[in-house]
């Protein structure tokens, strides 16, 4: 049987187990959600929409991350709110994943809260370049990597080179073995738009970097594929194959000339059809490796 005859094979299953109830309410989520982390006692995933973040509840504070308000303010009253639900400590910290606006716009809530907020210094260089009007700048900026201990919780952030972004911290709490990871590490899904001002070359060290950090489970920045899941070593692993074989497979139609519209228009990598996003996300990845080797860019 082909890998399309699975493919709707396992689809009708899985539509004839869930019953059409079911299907339906997965089809539409509700428009937010707060998650506990399994295996952690104050590890949380606030999600809006498509997007996500992580927050920490500590002794001392609660540490936040990405507000996610891009063109949305009510997600970040949302997230204050959700917060308060289960803390009533204070938010001490937000620390930004990257600077793309989608993740990082709206803060002005958690300002008012009080809280710090920290980003990687080439992220505070772009926004004071830029001083968009909805998103907060950093008070405090990481260079190659910082510690910040908050009552019983320590959490790392490391700047690990350039990958999705030229500003992107990884985020690790070493007790619980948790990453957060915005972007650069889709969880079973093709990376799409975001591909646009990657460094896919870099991005590849990148990855291999985060293999040999020590932890178990990854927060991506969108929900993982399917279900929501959260990430694992595999998935890390299956990333950096995908990026691997799209650029190899560009580079060899690129020196051959054909770049952009053949390539654009024709080229499939059919290994990866059964990621979520394929279809929509493959032509990013495609201009994205075209620039590259079409182009030298
Ligand atoms: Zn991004």
């Amino acid at each position: 049987m082909s890998r399309v005859s699975y493919a709707i094979a396992g689809a009708g299953l899985a539509a004839a187990c869930l019953g059409a109830a079911a299907y339906a309410q997965q089809a539409a989520p509700p428009p937010f959600a707060t998650t506990k982390v399994d295996g952690t006692d104050n590890v949380y995933v606030f999600r809006y929409g498509n997007a996500q973040s992580m927050f920490v509840v500590t002794s001392a504070g609660v540490i936040a991350t990405d507000p996610i308000g891009y063109g949305r303010p009510q997600a970040v009253v949302t997230y204050v709110d959700e917060i308060k639900k289960v803390s009533s400590q204070p938010i001490k910290y937000v620390i930004y994943s990257h600077h793309h606006f989608d993740h990082i716009a709206g803060g002005k809530p958690f300002k008012d809260a009080g809280a710090t907020f920290v980003a990687h210094k080439r992220a505070r260089e772009r926004l004071v370049a830029l001083k968009d009007p909805h998103t907060v700048l950093p008070d405090e900026t990481v260079d190659s990597a910082r510690t910040i201990t908050l009552g019983d919780t320590t959490l790392e952030l490391t700047y690990i080179g350039l990958n999705h972004s030229d500003s992107s911290l990884i985020m690790r709490l070493p007790k619980q073995k948790v990453l957060f990871a915005v972007d650069f590490i889709p969880v079973g899904s093709v990376p799409g738009r975001g591909m646009i001002d990657s460094y896919p070359i870099e991005w590849e060290d990148s990855l291999k970097k985060v293999q040999t950090m020590d932890w178990d489970k990854l927060i991506p920045g969108h929900p993982g594929a399917p279900g929501g899941r959260l990430g694992t070593k595999q998935d890390v692993q299956n990333l950096l194959g995908f990026l691997q074989d799209a650029s190899a497979a560009v580079k060899a139609e690129a020196q051959a000339g054909k770049c952009w519209d053949p390539v654009e228009k024709e080229l499939k990598l059919p290994k990866y059809e059964s990621w979520a996003g394929y279809e929509t996300a493959l032509p990013f990845v495609l201009r994205r490796y075209c620039g590259l080797w079409g182009r030298g860019t």
